[in-house]
């Protein structure tokens, strides 16, 4: 294998990383991850690293599960990829069938993709075809909530509201507009300053007037991961469905983060009790192994797009390496493996840890202004020492947080000057212990 030294180089003159400023990427020490275990990772000088994240919130069971090994090499020892445009397979079939099972009343079909992007874009593509179909072309705009992210492609950015990411694109954008987001703090279980009137009663005035134009709402459920983790107060979702169907307009739900146990259950819309109209999957539906992707649809807009050929209701999508076996094979393990995880208790004691070791043991810290949590998402915002100025932007602080941090043994990841930890489902006690530990540590040599 080449040395570190070389795939430095190679790294350096070759690799555009993904949401990276370059100029500094490659004044920053570099790090190649060349195996896993479990939360944990091992770089190419055999350091070991707590994945804090999940390798970006896609890894349920841990790195090299020897389950979710054998489901993909047994795939891989019939067929690693055949096409699945006017062909099937095995797994894709029975995924289609579990996944419709468990999912809300009347989801009856499923589109594959390969990333969450593309799971939002064929929903909110479905949802303007419906309505031409319906002879109401006039509705097509779709709403989303402020500080919504759905990812990095131009439907996406504009049914997203990520500020500075998206802003400079905004004139490609399609018709879209934004709702104001509630209020919610949870940390530990501890919900403080709920509050939804504001933002529900922006949008009912929004609609009473506007719904005519409308196709559809596209909403993070519960939590809106990359705006920070910011929390929705309980019983915001029925009233958002509430609000749509009394409208006519559809719903999709975005559950490529919540979905998948990152909050407790395999779905947030079925916890709350909410019928969505899609529902997009992706990250942690193949446990963060292998790229795949899945909207689920209401039958009655599958109905829509039936006809004869020429009646020219056929949806024209599709994507190369759609509903690879290899990633419904993993998928297949992994939602058998959390059903299992959820039935016995254990991921809710999991999250009970979480959020109390962050609480307990974080909160207080001189460097951390404040802390939210739900599930197993965590947004802890960073913090001056008291009389200290204000840090300016590039010196990067939550970057330089998390560059100290790999000396203790941590991968983080920031979001401006505050850290997203997100980690496996299956993290224990005493990774939960180290992690809030070497961050207290790495907190005291990186900012005091
Ligand atoms: C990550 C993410 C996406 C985009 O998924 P990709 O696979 O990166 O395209 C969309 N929505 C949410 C809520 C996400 O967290």
């Amino acid at each position: 294998m080449p040395d570190k030294t070389q795939l430095d180089q190679w790294d350096q003159q070759h690799a555009w990383h993904p949401f990276s400023q370059m100029q500094e990427y490659c004044d920053w020490p570099q790090l190649h991850v060349e195996r896993g275990k479990g939360c944990w990772l091992w770089d190419t000088e055999g350091n070991r690293y707590l994945d804090t994240n999940a390798s970006v919130w896609t890894n349920t069971f841990g790195h090299n599960d020897s389950e979710l090994n054998a489901a993909i090499t047994d795939q891989l020892e019939k067929v690693a990829h055949s096409t699945y445009l006017g062909l099937s397979h095995p797994k894709a079939a029975e995924l289609g069938h579990r996944l419709c099972t468990a999912a809300p009343e009347g989801l009856e079909r499923i589109f594959f993709s390969d990333n969450g992007s593309n799971a939002i874009e064929i929903a909110l593509k479905l949802s303007y075809q419906y309505w031409q179909s319906k002879g109401r072309p006039e509705r097509k705009r779709v709403i989303g909530m402020q500080g919504g992210y759905h990812g990095d492609t131009i439907g996406t950015m504009a049914a997203g509201n990520s500020g500075r990411f998206h802003e400079r694109f905004s004139e490609w954008f399609l018709d879209s507009w934004h709702f104001p987001v509630p209020t919610c703090h949870e940390l530990n279980g501890e919900v403080l300053g709920a509050d939804s009137s504001h933002s529900l009663e922006v949008l009912d005035t929004y609609l009473q007037k506007e719904a005519a134009h409308v196709a559809c709402l596209v909403i993070e459920p519960s939590v809106q991961g990359a705006a920070g983790m910011q929390q929705q107060p309980p019983g915001f979702l029925k009233a958002i469905e509430t609000l749509c169907r009394k409208y006519d307009i559809h719903l999709i739900l975005d559950e490529v983060f919540v979905a998948f146990g990152r909050l407790g259950h395999r779905f947030v819309c079925q916890a709350e009790g909410v019928a969505p109209d899609f529902l997009c999957l992706a990250k942690g539906l193949s446990a963060g192994y292998i790229p795949l992707a899945a909207t689920l649809i209401q039958k009655e807009i599958y109905q829509a797009c039936l006809g004869k050929w020429s009646d020219n209701r056929t949806f024209f999508h599709g994507h190369t390496f759609t509903a690879n076996p290899m990633g419904c094979a993993v998928a297949l393990k992994n939602l058998e493996k959390l059903d299992a995880l959820i039935a016995c208790g254990e991921l809710q004691k999991t999250i009970q840890t979480f959020g109390c070791a962050l609480s307990e043991q974080l909160s207080d810290h001189p460097n951390i202004a404040h802390i939210r949590q739900r599930g197993l998402a965590a947004f802890v915002e960073l913090c001056p020492s008291k009389g200290e100025p204000a840090w300016p932007t590039d010196a990067r602080t939550g970057w330089q947080v998390c560059l100290a941090a790999r000396k203790n043994g941590l991968i983080l990841r920031p979001l401006g000057d505050a850290l997203l930890i997100v980690p496996p489902l299956i993290i224990s006690k005493d990774e939960i212990n180290f992690l809030c530990q070497q961050l207290v540590k790495t907190l005291d040599e990186a900012l005091s």
